[in-house]
């Protein structure tokens, strides 16, 4: 196995068959503190110790669609829904700007009453008032020609997570009238139009093997994105998954680090689903290989609607209030948060801060 590292360090590519080999060798624990000490040293090489921050507005829970592992799908009766405001995005804004944060991610359901106007609108009105900031959006599957509008309005980068590079295992996570083909269009469009891309998937999700993960490994490697998000899959009890178990913490960083190793320039978030199934699992997070935290900064009065699965994180550690105990609990291993817009390395115009 230590020979699949070395070639991944040298930067050298893996075969599908190969990256399966070495995922289920995951509870190996020599090999995966191998693993981690070479994520965090490739991660350190392109970044430093620097930890990018990124203030999530999770600005609607209304969804049209009915993905099947979602607390948000739109089969789910129970859920109170909600959806922000313009003024109360910008408020949010405000807030994170006052505490740090060079760039916002705004993220809901598939929302029909965000049309591409409102969007439009918004994102406008985002990009005049904080000119030094970074706008992601992650609001699923458009057209080309509303990415080419949000974009051309001012949005920088897109998370829209490709949930699985297997296309059985996409149709057993999907309703019929969603399509993998369709979801990776999706991503080839929006990397066309020059945004910067985030793709990812969750560990553990239903039906999900260690071939599986390899083929995800395999397609970011093809597709080389700027971001990765991936954290566990953890049950919702309204979903038709409520009886699935949660994707493990050793798992889960194992993929972290693998991503590090296998796109050492990329941006990687030690996400909030990890800080759900493990206390530590920010922290453990960072010292597999992610140098990206994403606090939340949805107003107070929704955080606990946007419930995409049981138990979620978001006070505490997880709340962009406490950034000053995030910078303390990063600086005791040794990493410390920057206020920057924390661009791919690909993509800094000036400065490494883009400030
Ligand atoms: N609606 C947009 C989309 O699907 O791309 C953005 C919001 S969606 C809630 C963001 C991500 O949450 C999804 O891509 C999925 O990977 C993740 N997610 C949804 N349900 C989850 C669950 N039960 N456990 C862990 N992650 C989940
Ligand atoms: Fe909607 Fe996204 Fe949840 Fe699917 S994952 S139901 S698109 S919010």
């Amino acid at each position: 196995m230590i020979e699949y590292l070395d070639r991944l360090t040298a930067g050298e590519p893996l075969s599908e068959k190969e990256y399966a080999l070495l995922i289920r060798h995951h509870e190996d624990q020599a090999l995966s503190e191998e693993l981690f000490a070479r994520a965090r040293a490739g991660r350190e090489r392109v970044f430093g110790k620097e930890v990018y921050i990124r203030g999530l507005i999770e600005f609607t829970n209304y969804c049209k669609n009915d993905c099947l592992y979602c607390g948000l799908r739109c089969s789910n009766r129970q859920l109170e829904r909600y959806r922000l405001k313009e003024e109360e995005i910008l408020s949010c804004c405000q807030s994170g700007y006052a505490l740090g944060f060079r760039t916002f991610v705004l993220q809901g359901g598939e929302d029909p009453f965000f049309t591409d106007e409102r969007m439009v609108h918004l994102i406008s009105r985002i990009r005049q008032a904080f000119p030094d900031c970074a706008l992601t959006l992650s609001i699923g599957e458009k057209s080309r020609e509303s990415y080419r509008r949000y974009r051309q309005a001012g949005a920088d980068r897109f998370l829209l997570r490709h949930e699985t590079a297997d296309e059985a295992h996409y149709r057993f996570l999907h309703p019929p009238a969603l399509s993998w083909h369709h979801r990776m269009n999706c991503l080839k469009d929006l990397k066309e139009l020059g945004y910067q891309v985030g793709c990812g998937f969750m560990v553990g999700s239903p039906g999900q093997t260690c071939d599986c993960l390899a083929k995800d490994m395999v397609f970011l490697r093809a597709f080389s994105p700027h971001m990765v998000g991936l954290g566990p899959f953890i049950p919702q009890h309204d979903t038709p998954f409520a009886g699935y178990p949660a994707g493990g913490l050793s798992l889960t960083l194992f993929m972290l680090a693998l991503v590090r190793l296998t796109l050492p320039s990329v941006l990687l978030p030690a996400t909030t689903a990890l800080s759900t199934i493990h206390p530590e699992g920010r922290i453990r997070g960072i010292l597999a290989g992610a140098n990206v935290v994403m606090p939340n900064l949805s107003p107070l009065l929704v955080r606990d609607k946007y419930t995409l699965y049981d138990n979620k994180a978001f006070l505490g550690a997880e709340a962009a209030e406490a950034v000053d105990s995030l910078s303390q609990s990063m600086k005791s291993i040794g990493y410390h948060v920057v206020v920057s817009r924390g661009d791919h390395p690909s993509c800094r115009t000036t400065s490494p801060a883009g400030e």
